[in-house]
């Protein structure tokens, strides 16, 4: 059972965050962003400006969700 956190999670759990379904929909519910909690989150439930400062790992994982493809 994954444990739904509505608080920013660390940094060096996000590639792990991002392969989970269940915890990328969550995010997206509550309009939070992963790292900062901030509203108005993209499909990967990132705010933009996490998402611009994202590592090419991450955001290899995060550009499957912004286009569509899922974890
Ligand atoms: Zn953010």
């Amino acid at each position: 059972m994954t444990r739904l956190n509505p608080e920013g999670i660390p940094r060096n759990q996000l590639m792990y965050a991002l392969g989970n379904r269940e915890m990328v929909a969550f995010r997206r519910k509550m309009d939070s962003c992963f790292l900062c909690c901030r509203p108005d989150v993209n499909e990967a439930g990132l705010c933009r400006y996490c998402y611009s400062a994202l590592d090419t790992p991450e955001i290899q994982a995060a550009v499957r969700w912004t286009s569509g493809v899922g974890p």
